[in-house]
């Protein structure tokens, strides 16, 4: 590879590489690209949710042997299928994998997010391994990089914020020399601390971790491999007629994947935007078809209606006891717990005497929150909602069914519609 040549970063998320004729096809694409690239793969299949499950079992004592054997027995034998020379090789190499992980088990750290993150974050360990050892095989120069290594992030489990400075001197310190020679193949929602601790990103993360290396080491674009056609203007699984955007400003991408649409990570698009790198949603079953491009477009275009729904969401109203008005006092002691407990909001409505909030459902995190405040507030918490927001409404009823009574609260903008219902309501 020529140096002049731009990096590109390819992301292959769980699905693009779920068994052996998924990984020859990621294969079959990255063949047809001359560029150097930053390859960055989560992990294999449902694998992260197994492992989830794994963790759950361990910590409420219960056996995981039979999950952790499906675990190991599903990436065997999708070794033992791609492979013909190098299969000892590779399975050696996971059977390392898995004692560490087995080690890991063994001493869970007490703490919940802590002990997900060192074990949760194998899933990419072991596909990465496996899939560099593939492109190897077939040729292209690949070389494994421990993504821990260059993704720097400060201490907190399983949201783990990106040290930018550092991240980008690594990177720009290390890996324009490889790539001179070799793609980069590295994984996706894994990152860690100063101190090389294993810290995730959150779920679905892998797509952050593709805009964290577009940004640092200055690519000219990025694409997402997914299972989708490109970025539709509602889920095809809930509403009938769907249209597919050829392309989408960075800002129209952001607000949509904030209300909830699930095709890319909330957090990949903003250090794209700031770089004004592009970013592709590409079709693995259709590589010859374009896609959806996210990037610097004027604003106000024309848009068909996107509908976008958040499932699993939580209201809480708070009133003041008392009736006083909520003034900013008890509003800056309200959003402090917020930002304490890490609560986000999707969507907020106050009146005179109320604040109500719509956040994503954690039972936890709300018992935390609202320890000892009842004192002070009436406090009423609902949850099995979903938030709907409609962009670029424009007036008509899209929600078959849907009457006025059903909608908890809603809130209307120049161009949006927002309101909250029951999750049975679900279209
Ligand atoms: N493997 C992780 C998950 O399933 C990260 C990702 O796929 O983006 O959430
Ligand atoms: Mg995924």
């Amino acid at each position: 590879m020529k140096k002049a040549e731009k990096v590109k970063v390819y992301k292959f998320g769980g699905a693009s590489i779920r068994n052996a004729g998924a990984v020859r096809n990621m294969a079959e694409i990255i063949g047809q690209e001359s560029s150097p690239l930053v390859i960055v793969v989560s992990a294999m299949g449902k694998t992260t949710n197994a492992l989830e499950e794994i963790l759950e079992k361990a910590r409420n004592g219960q056996s995981c042997a039979e999950f952790w054997e499906r675990v190991k027995n599903f990436h065997v034998s999708l070794v033992e299928e791609l492979f013909e020379k190098e299969e000892r090789t590779v399975l050696n190499m996971l059977q390392e994998l898995f004692c560490a992980f087995e080690k890991q088990l063994e001493s869970l750290a007490p703490e919940y997010d802590e002990a997900y993150d060192q074990l949760v974050s194998f899933g990419e360990l072991f596909s990465s391994a496996i899939v560099a050892a593939y492109l190897n095989s077939l040729g292209f120069l690949t070389e494994w990089v421990d993504a821990r290594k260059y993704v720097k992030t400060d201490g907190t489990f399983r949201d783990g914020y990106v040290n930018w400075d550092m991240t980008g001197q690594l990177m720009r310190l290390n890996l324009p020399s490889v790539l001179e020679e070799k793609h980069v193949l590295t994984q996706g929602f894994i990152a860690g601390d100063v101190e090389n601790h294993t810290v995730t990103l959150g779920r679905e993360g892998s797509d952050f971790t593709a805009a964290v290396f577009a940004s640092c080491l200055q690519a000219s674009e990025v694409t997402i491999w997914k299972d989708v056609a490109g970025i539709m203007n509602a889920d095809p699984k809930r509403v009938a007629a769907t249209v597919k955007y050829d392309e989408l400003s960075y800002r129209e991408a952001a607000e949509m994947t904030f209300y909830g649409a699930s095709v890319i990570h909330p957090k990949t698009i903003k250090p794209l935007a700031n770089k004004k790198i592009p970013l592709w949603v590409r079709s693995f079953e259709s590589p010859e078809e374009r896609g959806t491009v996210i990037k610097e477009l004027p604003e106000h275009q024309e848009l068909p209606e996107a509908i976008i729904f958040k499932d699993r969401q939580t209201l809480v109203s708070f009133k003041a006891k008392d009736l006083s008005f909520l003034h900013e006092q008890a509003l800056g002691k309200l959003f402090k717990l917020f930002t304490r407990h890490h609560i986000r909001i999707n969507l907020l409505q106050n009146t005179a005497i109320s604040l109500a909030v719509c956040f994503d459902s954690d039972q936890d995190k709300v018992l935390r929150m609202l320890d000892g405040l009842r004192e002070e507030f009436e406090i009423q918490v609902i949850d099995g909602l979903q938030l709907v927001t409609v962009k670029n409404y424009r007036g008509k009823n899209l929600l078959r069914g849907l009457k006025k009574e059903d909608v908890l609260l809603e809130q209307k903008t120049l161009t949006d519609y927002q309101f909250i219902i029951r999750e049975e309501m679900k279209s």
